[in-house]
């Protein structure tokens, strides 16, 4: 056997097996035909049997296939060029092999052909995994997508034209800018720019809802994610993802959204009516001990006590509103002295201090970004508890800030009568209150809303306490709420 090549026919053996390739040479004198042992192994053939011929070689091609090698062949001839095609070969134990053919013509100096010389590559391994990916693309039921950043080309496979509302994939833009412009709900382009920087800048996951128009126009919600291939030099270059249509379950979030909200004005409403009457019977009560000087001790103590609890509904009404009203609430962000609003709160319970000689230390304290009505009730209900379940002792409150990377940190610290470590996670409910509290007066509503609020700041609040010995309540808030 003679090869064309200057390297040992060992080492040429060596490159075409790991690359998965072999080279050929058509004689045109003497219409001789040169195989390497590569070629005899992409075709599944022992080269010690078998003597190859073109017409043998034309052969292995799967019919519709040879055609075009033929084609192919010819035309180079003819015109002394070179060609490349991608057909399919037949092994004699009936597998098929992807390859891609490669030709060109060895002319003299008169340009007279002598040989044709061609590369033959195998190629099956990449074609089953684009299958593969083809097929879990047609049975997802997801849009899928491919963007090659490079050149912005925006590829759609399996069903996703169904999926988006069109009739054919080629319906849909071929790069992103005509995404952006013609399917992308208007609303949603700043954000999807922004989760596709954050995804490329710090590998972020890429997750976002946005709004899609069909081919009638019309916009429906769809769930998109994706993930990036990144170059050495951490640069994005290609882009893979998904979308699934979430129109039904957004559908069903807003008739709950609505509902809460009827929910919401409906118990609103009901506070306000069972208030009116509360108060109206208070103030009876109220006239008839006065009027009735003559009451025996006993009845005056039922009349007082009477009293006190219609101004106590009034309150717990009063709270459950505030609790109802953060449900959907929506934050006004501003930058909040927290210093100057606890000093003024603190003014406010100058009463409740005065009579409990409590002693409130307060080290410098930061201004953060917060909603400073919502934030004024959480920093009051904290202090008023802390002066609210104190101990024997006399009462020493000492409040602080701390700064930690990402968020600011807000600490009522009592010496009070503390909390069991089993009420220390359900104090924050709705009526939830300690096994401690003795005869203090409460509804066990205040926790949860500073909860709530809190929430709607994306922060956390907890507590750290020791039975008779004091409480720390925390509340921590994002810098960036
Ligand atoms: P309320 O004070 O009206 O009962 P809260 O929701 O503000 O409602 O508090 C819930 C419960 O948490 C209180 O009833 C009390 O048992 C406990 N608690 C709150 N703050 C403190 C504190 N500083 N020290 C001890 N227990 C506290």
């Amino acid at each position: 056997m003679t090869s064309n090549t200057h390297l040992p026919d060992r080492i040429v053996d060596r490159m075409e097996r790991i690359a998965h390739v072999g080279h050929w040479r058509w004689n045109v004198k003497d219409e001789s035909l040169f195989w390497s042992k590569g070629i005899y192994k992409i075709h599944g053939l022992d080269f010690q049997d078998h003597t190859p011929s073109i017409e043998a070689a034309l052969d292995a091609y799967v019919p519709e296939d040879r055609e075009i090698v033929e084609k192919a062949l010819a035309h180079a001839i003819e015109n002394k060029t070179e060609f490349t095609i991608e057909a399919r070969i037949q092994r004699p134990n009936g597998s098929l092999r992807n390859v891609i053919v490669h030709g060109e013509c060895e002319c003299n100096e008169k340009n007279g052909l002598i040989a044709v010389f061609g590369i033959l590559q195998d190629i099956t391994h990449v074609k089953q995994q684009e299958e593969l990916y083809r097929l879990s693309a047609m049975g997802s039921s997801s849009a899928v997508w491919e963007w090659n950043l490079e050149t912005d080309e925006l590829r759609w496979a399996g069903r996703s034209a169904q999926v988006l509302g069109y009739d054919l994939n080629d319906n849909l833009p071929k790069s992103t800018e005509k995404f952006f412009k013609e399917l992308l709900h208007p609303d949603d382009r700043d954000t999807l720019k922004e989760t596709l920087i954050k995804h490329f800048t710090k590998t972020e996951s890429f997750k976002i809802e946005c709004r899609i128009a069909n081919k009638n126009g019309e916009y429906e919600w769809f769930s998109a994610r994706a993930q990036a291939q990144f170059n050495n030099y951490r640069k994005a270059i290609y882009v893979c993802g998904s979308m699934t249509s979430i129109q039904a379950l957004k559908e069903i979030q807003n008739q709950l959204e609505n509902s809460n909200t009827d929910l919401a004005n409906f118990a609103a409403i009901a506070a306000h009516e069972i208030k009116h009457p509360i108060r109206t019977i208070g103030n009876y009560l109220e006239l008839i001990q006065i009027s009735s000087q003559t009451l025996e001790e006993d009845n005056q103590d039922y009349f007082k006590k009477a009293i006190q609890t219609a101004n106590e509904t009034n309150v717990m009404i009063d709270n459950l509103l505030e609790y109802a009203s953060l449900e959907n609430a929506k934050l006004t962000l501003d930058t909040v002295n927290i210093e100057k609003l606890t000093k003024l709160i603190i003014r406010s319970l100058k009463q409740e201090i005065k009579d409990t000689q409590a002693n409130i230390t307060i080290e410098p304290l930061h201004s953060i970004k917060a909603d400073e009505i919502k934030i004024k009730t959480v920093i009051t209900n904290l202090i008023q508890n802390a002066l609210k379940y104190a101990s024997d002792r006399p009462i020493e409150i000492k409040i602080t800030m701390i700064e930690n990377k990402d968020e600011w940190v807000y600490c009522v610290q009592d010496n009070g009568r503390g909390i069991d470590d089993k009420n220390k996670e359900t104090i924050f409910q709705m009526f939830e209150r300690a096994d401690n509290i003795g005869n203090t007066k409460g509804t066990g509503i205040g926790l949860a809303v500073c909860q709530r609020i809190i929430n709607l700041h994306k922060g956390s609040i907890r507590v750290e306490s020791e039975i008779n010995k004091g409480s720390t309540f925390t509340f921590s808030i994002p810098k960036e709420p």
